[in-house]
């Protein structure tokens, strides 16, 4: 009886999805007629028709077409625990039968939400004892703006509205989302930013960082927010926002000095400082949130795709006592929420999803197991002729193509980009069973925090053979 509670449905379904065969054209075909994808060019495609992804298991994905791919980029950063978890399907259907909705307007709650309030209390840092769900990352940045300005306003100083953020940063889609965020491309299209959001220099010491170490560019670059404080006046800044690592960006992973500047910068000015942990958060850098890694005291932290492992959509922020005692002990109601703000079923799936990284201890293992053997093993990448550089931060890593080598990174010489190098690199990955993106000529991974030593072995060996390939192809 697949209506008894407690049924299990999903290995039986993954079983039958193994043996079923595609019409990938008349997929293709139909995506084609139908589909409007995010972040796509459809007429580029020019009629070719998009793979098609059918099953998920472990840190392997397979298409319609049967191929067997390794995903280095865990979905979209998301799917931390990997793919194929019996235990998370059985929790949502479980959840779907008890109760599949219920909100938490009008003095209501449900039980996985106030148990996952609860548990992200517990494992995040101590001054975060309330939280507010959202469905996605970028509807957590707009609940940020919506609560900066908010509390601002409580305090007596409204003029403290914009909030300061960074060129190439990613922070969603939606008008705040992608205002916050520093995407050209994205700002180029609608009118974007909104009012009150200006932006600095992302830390990139490739970038940027010529003539200084690593630590003089982190402090230099965490400089560049004082002057813009300045530029627009200390008492009509709201907040600064950053992601720890910035991830779509390009996985640009900042000198060790950063952070702890930028911290000392915003507490001289008194601004909130909101970390960005859609990326982050849960485990990735070897930490719950990367902030408590670079030394950030952020009063807000916003979160999503890992939290479920992107089993189904969460995302909220987490609010730290500096915040929230203003928001609940003086604000009334916060005219704020969403329908799906604590959906029962997607914190169902993200207590689950929590409780295997706490039993499987992939924190831990990412800090000090597979995170540090996968640095080392992609750090020899460095030695290819096409690599210019290659680091890593937990399990985010990047290697950047450039044209020759020379002694220091800043004196490599660089592709044109108009020869898309990165991209004929990605073209390969994707060829030859290798889920890698490219950013420019910057080559990235996010792997599932479940990869195991001897599959970092197996993805460093794709890689290195992709890399082979686009040499040749270049040359
Ligand atoms: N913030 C960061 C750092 C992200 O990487 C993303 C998505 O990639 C978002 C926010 C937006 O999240 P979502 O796509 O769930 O709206």
């Amino acid at each position: 009886n697949p209506n008894a509670p407690g049924t299990v449905l999903a290995a039986p379904a993954r079983a039958a999805a193994r043996a079923e065969k595609f019409d990938t054209a008349a997929i293709q075909r139909q995506d084609t007629a139908h589909y409007m994808h995010p972040f796509t060019d459809h007429q580029a495609l020019g009629g070719k028709g998009v793979r098609v992804m059918v099953r998920g298991e472990g840190i392997y994905l397979w298409d319609s077409e049967g191929n067997k791919v390794l995903d280095g980029m865990s979905g979209l950063w998301c799917v931390n625990v990997g793919y194929g978890r019996t235990s998370i399907s059985q929790a949502v259907y479980k959840q779907m039968e008890t109760l599949p909705f219920y909100n938490s307007f009008f003095n209501t709650t449900n039980l996985p939400a106030v148990q996952l309030a609860a548990k992200l209390a517990e494992i995040s840092p101590p001054r975060f004892q309330h939280v507010f769900f959202t469905g996605s990352g970028s509807e957590g940045n707009d609940t940020n703006v919506r609560m900066v300005r908010r509390y601002w306003d409580l305090l007596g100083q409204p003029a403290r509205k914009v909030i300061i953020s960074r060129h190439n940063a990613y922070h969603g889609s939606t008008m705040a989302g992608a205002s916050l965020g520093g995407m050209d491309g994205m700002h180029a299209q609608g009118g974007l930013p909104i009012p009150d959001i200006v932006h600095i220099g992302q830390p990139s010491y490739l970038e940027s960082g010529r003539g200084m170490t690593p630590d003089e560019f982190g402090v230099a670059a965490a400089g560049w927010l004082e002057q813009k404080i300045l530029e627009v006046g200390a008492d009509k800044v709201a907040a600064f926002i950053g992601e720890p690592v910035q991830g779509a960006g390009g996985v640009i992973i900042p000198p060790a000095t950063y952070w702890p500047e930028i911290q000392r910068i915003c507490d001289k000015y008194g601004i909130l400082l909101i970390a960005d942990e859609v990326i982050c958060g849960f485990g990735r850098t070897g930490r719950w949130f990367a902030s408590e890694l670079f030394g950030m005291r952020p009063d807000l932290i916003t979160f999503a795709k890992g939290v479920t492992s992107g089993y189904v959509p969460l995302g909220g922020v987490l609010v730290g006592d500096r915040v929230a005692r203003v928001l609940i002990e003086q604000g009334g109601e916060f005219n704020h929420g969403f329908t799906y703000s604590g959906h029962p079923v997607a914190c169902a799936a993200a207590l689950e999803n929590i409780r295997i990284i706490e039993s499987e201890g992939l924190v831990d293992r990412v800090a000090n197991d597979t995170g540090p053997y996968l640095e080392r093993r992609f750090a020899e990448l460095a030695d290819h002729p096409l690599v210019g550089y290659a680091d890593s931060c937990g399990f985010v890593a990047g290697l950047n193509l450039v044209k020759a080598k020379a002694a220091a990174v800043h004196d490599h010489e660089l592709f044109d980009p108009a020869l898309e190098v990165g991209m004929v690199c990605r073209g390969h990955m994707f060829g030859n069973g290798m889920i890698m993106r490219a950013v420019g000529d910057r080559m990235i991974i996010a792997p599932p925090l479940v990869m195991t030593r001897a599959q970092i072995d197996e993805m460093v060996a794709l890689i290195r053979h992709c890399l082979d390939l686009t040499h040749a192809d270049i040359k």
